[in-house]
C-alpha cells in the first residue's frame, strides 16, 4: 500500500518538476515537505510513535479488506487506574509504561502478519491482528500482560483487555473498537479478570443502550413514557392501602419495555431525572382529578431517582406539582433506595427533611440490600420502610426466617411502618401475618397495571 502511494508521489513530482521553474519548484518541495510533517504529526502519537487513533482506523481497515481471506480481531487496552498511578508515581512513571506498552505492541507486531497497532490516546491502544484460534489471542493478551508487569513502579497497575472479533472482513474498525471497549467495560478493575470477548449478551446490551440514548427524548416529546401503578394491599382483608407508580415505556416499535432496561441507562446519562419528573406529573394529575371528582384516594409513591440529590429543583418541583393539581402532599409518598444515602448523604437529609416538612411520606425503597442500612435507620427521616423482595423469597431456609423475623421486629420496635416487596404467595403471606407484618406488595395480589385499571379498582372498593 505505502509502495503504491510512494510511486504516485513520485511520478507527479516529476511531472511537476518538468513544468516548473527551478525556484518554483523549490517551494512546491518545500511546501511538500512541511505538508508531510504535519500529516506525520496528525497520525503518529508523539510519545509512542505509534499511529493514533484515525490512521489506525484507516491502516486497520486496509489490512482486514486486503486480506478478506482470513480472519481478524481487535484487542483493545485500558488501565483501570492509570490516573492514579500518575498521581502517586508521578507523570514521567505514567509515562514510562505507556512507552513500555508501545513496545510491547512493537514485539508482537515484528512476530506476526497483518498486525496493526495504535496508541488510541492517553492510556488506550489497539492492537488489530489475523489469528486462526482464539487462544492465540489470548495468549497475545497474556504476553503484553507479562511485558506490562515487567515494568517496576511502587503501583499495582491493573491493564484490561477487550477482544472483539470481526464478523467480516468489511466490518467497521470503529465498531469493533466500541464492542472491545463495551468487553473492558465488563471487567475493568477486577484484579482476577484480565480479558474479555465481546459476546452475544453484550451485543444485545449494546443496542438496548443505544436504542434508549436515541430514542429517549423523544419518547419524552411524545408521552411514550407512562406510569403503572402497582396496588398495595393489607393482607388481612385484602384492600388496597396505597399504591406505586412504575414507569412503563411504549415504544413505537419495540413495544413495552420496562423499567430495568433503561432506567439504570438514564441513571448514567442524567436523564431519569426528566423521565422522573414526567411520570410525578401524570401521577399528581391523575390524583388531582380524582379529588375533584370526589372520588375515592389512596396514597400513591413516587420513585425517586438519587440523580435528584444533585439536583436542586427537585423539593420545589414536588411542592409546585401539589399544588398545581392541588393534591395534599399527605397523599404522596416519596420512595428512595438505600443506596441514594451513600453519596452526599447530608444534602439528602437536608432535601429530605424539608420534604417530610411540607407533609410528604417518606419511604425507605429496597430495604436490606444497600450497605450502610444500619446507619440510616438510626439518622433518617423516614417513615416507611419496604423490605425488599430478596428478604422472602426463600423463607423455607431457617437462618432467612431468622432474619426475616428479626428484622421485623427491629423495625417495630423503631415505629417504622413495614411493608414487603415481592409477596408472590400464601405461605409468604401466612408468615408475614405471623410476623405482624400486613401490608404488601406482590404479585400474589396484583401486578402494576395502567392508571384507569387502578382507577377502576379504587372505584369498585
Ligand atoms: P422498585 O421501585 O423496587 O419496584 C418494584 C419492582 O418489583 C417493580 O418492577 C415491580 O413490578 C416488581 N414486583 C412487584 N411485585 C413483585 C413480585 O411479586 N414478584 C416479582 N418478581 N417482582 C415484583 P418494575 O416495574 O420492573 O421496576 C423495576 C425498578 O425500576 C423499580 O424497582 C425502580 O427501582 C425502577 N423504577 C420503576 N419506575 C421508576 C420511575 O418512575 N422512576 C425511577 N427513578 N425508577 C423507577
Ligand atoms: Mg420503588
Ligand atoms: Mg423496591
Amino acid at each position: 500500500m505505502g509502495e503504491k502511494f510512494d510511486e504516485k508521489v513520485v511520478n507527479t513530482a516529476r511531472l511537476v518538476r518538468e513544468s516548473m521553474s527551478d525556484k518554483d519548484f523549490e517551494l512546491y518541495l518545500y511546501s511538500l515537505k512541511k505538508l508531510a510533517m504535519k500529516n506525520a504529526e496528525e497520525n503518529i502519537q508523539y510519545m509512542t510513535k505509534l499511529y493514533n487513533l484515525r490512521a489506525f482506523q484507516m491502516k486497520a481497515q486496509e489490512e482486514m479488506l486486503e486480506n478478506s481471506d482470513l480472519k481478524f480481531a481487535l484487542i483493545v487496552l485500558d488501565f483501570a487506574n492509570f490516573n492514579t498511578l500518575n498521581e502517586f508515581c508521578g507523570r514521567d512513571a505514567g509515562d514510562g509504561l505507556l512507552v513500555c506498552v508501545a513496545d510491547a505492541l512493537r514485539e508482537q507486531q515484528k512476530a506476526r502478519k497483518h498486525t496493526v497497532i495504535s496508541h488510541f490516546r492517553a492510556d488506550v491502544f489497539g492492537l488489530m491482528t489475523a489469528f486462526e484460534d482464539k487462544d492465540e489471542l489470548v495468549g497475545i493478551v497474556q504476553q503484553i500482560d507479562a511485558r506490562i508487569s515487567e515494568y517496576k513502579v511502587a503501583y499495582k497497575v491493573l491493564p484490561a483487555f477487550g477482544i472483539c472479533i470481526a464478523d467480516s472482513p468489511t466490518m467497521s474498525v470503529s465498531i469493533m473498537r466500541d464492542y472491545a471497549t463495551l468487553a473492558i467495560s465488563t471487567i475493568k478493575g477486577k484484579f482476577y479478570a484480565k480479558y474479555a470477548f465481546f459476546d452475544e449478551k453484550m451485543r444485545r446490551q449494546m443496542l438496548i443502550n443505544k436504542m434508549v440514548e436515541n430514542d429517549i427524548i423523544k419518547a419524552l416529546e411524545e408521552k411514550q413514557l407512562m406510569p403503572y401503578i402497582q396496588p398495595k394491599v393489607n393482607m388481612e382483608n385484602g384492600k388496597i392501602v396505597g399504591g406505586e407508580a412504575l414507569v412503563r415505556w411504549h415504544h413505537p416499535e419495540k413495544g413495552l419495555v420496562m423499567p430495568n432496561d433503561f432506567v439504570p441507562i438514564l441513571e448514567k446519562n442524567g436523564l431519569i431525572i426528566d423521565v422522573d419528573i414526567c411520570v410525578w406529573q401524570q401521577i399528581f394529575r391523575f390524583m388531582g382529578e380524582r379529588l375533584a371528582q370526589g372520588k375515592p384516594v389512596v396514597p400513591v409513591s413516587i420513585n425517586i431517582s438519587r440523580q435528584h440529590v444533585f439536583d436542586r429543583a427537585f423539593k420545589d418541583c414536588l411542592i409546585d406539582f401539589s399544588r398545581e393539581y392541588d393534591v395534599p402532599s399527605e397523599l404522596i409518598v416519596l420512595e428512595l433506595t438505600e443506596s441514594g444515602f451513600l453519596e452526599e448523604n447530608e444534602k439528602m437529609y437536608e432535601h429530605l427533611d424539608y420534604l417530610k416538612a411540607h407533609g410528604f411520606t417518606l419511604s425507605m425503597d429496597d430495604f436490606g440490600t444497600g450497605y450502610s442500612t444500619m446507619t440510616m435507620l438510626k439518622n433518617q427521616p423516614m417513615d416507611e420502610i419496604k423490605i425488599d423482595r430478596g428478604f422472602i423469597v426463600d423463607l423455607k431456609n431457617p437462618k432467612s426466617q431468622s432474619i426475616l423475623s428479626h428484622t421485623i421486629s427491629m423495625l417495630q420496635d423503631l415505629d417504622m411502618d413495614i411493608i414487603v416487596e415481592g409477596v408472590e404467595n400464601c405461605e409468604q403471606r401466612e408468615y408475614l401475618l405471623q410476623q405482624g407484618c400486613n401490608k404488601a406488595q406482590g404479585f400474589l395480589y396484583y401486578k402494576a397495571m395502567p392508571v384507569n385499571e387502578f382507577a377502576t379498582l379504587l372505584d369498585r372498593q
